[in-house]
């Protein structure tokens, strides 16, 4: 790879250079205002990283990496860093970040009109060739069209042209499970797993950039694999409902998400070690993808289908090269647990620096795997019973029982864990009063067996979410939520040493309408970016209101339709069924087992 790590920041280029060989661009007239505060500010945070990239830009397809949330958030997202890497890894592209500016420099940016710039050659976005969104939460949409003003890039595709505006795309879990509600901003979206897929689209722009017009750029990335441009289809609708999907002569539909397999799993692991995020100074490393349990609620282990795990040999070496660089190491996926050679992985690092896990299953739980990983150094235990009863559970196919989960909280207590963390809903489907009674009673019961421990509930109301079973279900009324989680608290009150955390419900509100919303949402998006969602709430609440509540049919055609993850939909709809009955359905027995149209 061409990368001159660690070195001196480059000169900036000349004033309107070319940004691919031969191809002439706009010039940007902003350079000389940057703020120097928020220059200095940045060069602070680059001289503490580790692993910083450092390309010469000339002749290459320049790419802005951007995370629509701040540096702190951002810098902990592995598939951030695994894009950066990946753009990086390619010889004729040069990949930089940029981020959500903290509040002060937002204000400062807007108050002065200064324009937001890349991290490592404080470039102005508007100068670079591709503007990349790494998107892995919704809540983060209202950043997009947010940091496309502050670049001086008009936040809808239809204003943009390709001799003035740089291709503006986005990737990451929470678009390509519904890419709608940010369609409207997009030129395109990357839909799936990027890796070995970069390559292809690198080469495709350096050959046609400057050549030719954006339709024509957009027409040939379509034909990628992952390749979704929303204005190639037309959304027709009923009322609040899609009524049809229209694809332009030529464009595919649905687009299929792209996916890594081909030569086996690889193994994302942190490309910049830094200590100013969430998980200071935490080397991440990716073992294993898509989850084989089937949690009918969850997105991650649906989306990712079929679970795959790294080698071995490589997740050894992984921790290796991770700990020599870091204090810390953290192993990351939808179900790390369930990682095959787990105990073997931690069992040569345990006393070499501490090795944390996402979250553990409560059926994975014994005594030599948190003895393993208290010796490596983990204070925290987080486990995700998700609901208070056993027949909630089965509903949601996470089958423990009551004394399963005790037996877990056994073993902690006996390897000496002072803090435990466990993970619950509200509003689950089939929920009523008495599950969150047995939330109250079940975490009173794992706290007289911790003792002197400290328990950490996070109670959070369940969004439905696409390519899920429970995608057609209504989020539960917020007065029933409000009512549930209160009595949790009111139950557990007089207890110390619990502590409840849950997430703002006006948030929750939020996340479940754009979640599953159609590209209309576009307009909310932005004017919430301008001046909150506070305002927007008030104004559209009916249309949100049906959005969110409203339980969706079974042949109703969804926003997301247009993406094709290779689930059947007829299989995610059996699913749901069969969760409203209490039924549970066994993991995934991959080479075996074809019932959900993945394999
Ligand atoms: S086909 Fe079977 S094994 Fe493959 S992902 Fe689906 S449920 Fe899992």
């Amino acid at each position: 790879m061409e990368v001159l790590e660690r070195e001196k920041l480059r000169p900036l280029p000349s004033q309107g250079q070319a940004r691919v060989p031969g191809k002439s661009f706009h010039l940007c007239k902003n350079r000389r205002s940057f703020s120097i505060r928020l220059k200095e500010k940045i060069r602070k945070l680059l001289s503490r990283e580790k692993g910083t990239v450092y390309k010469d830009p000339g002749g290459k397809v320049r790419v802005c990496l951007v995370y629509p949330n701040t540096y702190s958030v951002g810098m902990s997202s592995l598939g951030f860093q695994t894009l950066y890497s990946l753009f990086n890894g390619e010889r004729y592209c040069v990949c930089e970040r940029a981020f959500l500016p903290d509040k002060e420099d937002v204000r400062e940016l807007r108050e002065k009109n200064l324009k937001l710039f890349s991290l490592e050659s404080e470039t102005p976005l508007l100068e670079f060739d591709i503007v990349a969104f790494s998107v892995s939460f919704e809540e983060d949409y209202m950043n997009i069209p947010a940091i496309l003003e502050m670049s001086g890039i008009p936040a809808f595709s239809s204003l943009r042209r390709a001799r003035n505006h740089p291709l503006v795309m986005a990737g990451g879990c929470a678009v390509s499970l519904n890419p709608e509600p940010v369609a409207d901003f997009m030129d395109l979206f990357f839909i799936g797993e990027a890796e070995g897929r970069i390559a292809e689209i690198i080469e495709y722009f350096f050959s046609a950039a400057g050549n030719k017009e954006k339709e024509e750029i957009l027409e040939g990335l379509s034909r990628l694999a992952g390749i979704y441009v929303p204005s190639f289809y037309e959304f027709g609708y009923d009322g609040l409902r899609v009524a049809s999907i229209r694809p332009i002569p030529g464009a595919v539909f649905p687009v299929k998400r792209a996916r890594a397999d081909a030569g086996g799993f690889p193994l994302p692991r942190s490309a910049v070690i830094t200590p100013d995020t969430e998980f200071s100074g935490t080397s991440l490393i990716e073992i294993e993808r898509g989850c084989p349990r089937g949690c009918r609620f969850c997105a991650a282990g649906f989306m990712y289908l079929p679970p795959r795990w790294g080698k071995k040999e490589d997740v050894k070496k992984g921790v290796e090269s991770g700990l020599a660089l870091s204090a810390r190491v953290g192993l990351v996926g939808a179900a790390v647990s369930e990682y095959p050679d787990l105990k073997e992985i931690l069992r040569p690092f345990s006393s070499k620096g501490e090795i944390t896990l996402s979250s553990l299953r409560v059926d994975n739980i014994d005594y030599e795997m948190l003895s393993l990983l208290k010796e490596g150094g983990l204070r925290t235990v987080t486990v995700a019973p998700e609901a208070g009863s056993e027949r909630l559970r089965r509903v949601i196919n996470k089958d423990f029982s009551d004394e399963e989960i005790l037996d877990s909280a056994r073993c902690m207590a006996r390897c000496g864990f002072k803090r435990v963390k466990l993970y619950f809903m509200v509003g689950l489907p089939a929920e009523k009063d008495d599950d969150c009674v047995k939330i109250a009673e079940l975490s009173l019961k794992i706290k007289g067996i911790l003792k002197g421990a400290r328990l950490i509930l996070s109670v959070n109301p369940f969004v439905p979410k696409p390519f899920t079973p429970f995608q057609w279900h209504a989020f539960l009324d917020i007065k029933t939520v409000e009512k549930r989680c209160g009595i949790i608290r009111e139950m557990l009150k007089k207890e110390g040493g619990i502590e409840i955390k849950t997430m703002p419900l006006t948030n929750a509100i939020i996340q479940a309408y754009l979640s599953r919303a159609d590209r209309r949402a576009g307009n909310l998006i932005l004017e919430a970016s301008r001046k909150g969602w506070r305002g927007v709430l008030k104004k559209e609440i009916s249309n949100i209101s049906e959005c969110v509540y409203r339980e969706r049919g079974e042949d109703e055609i969804l926003p997301w339709d247009i993406v094709d993850t290779g689930l059947k939909k007829t299989y995610l709809w059996k699913e749901y069924r069969r969760g409203l009955e209490g039924k549970t359905t066994p993991p995934c027995d991959v080479g075996r087992c074809f019932r959900c149209g993945v394999c």
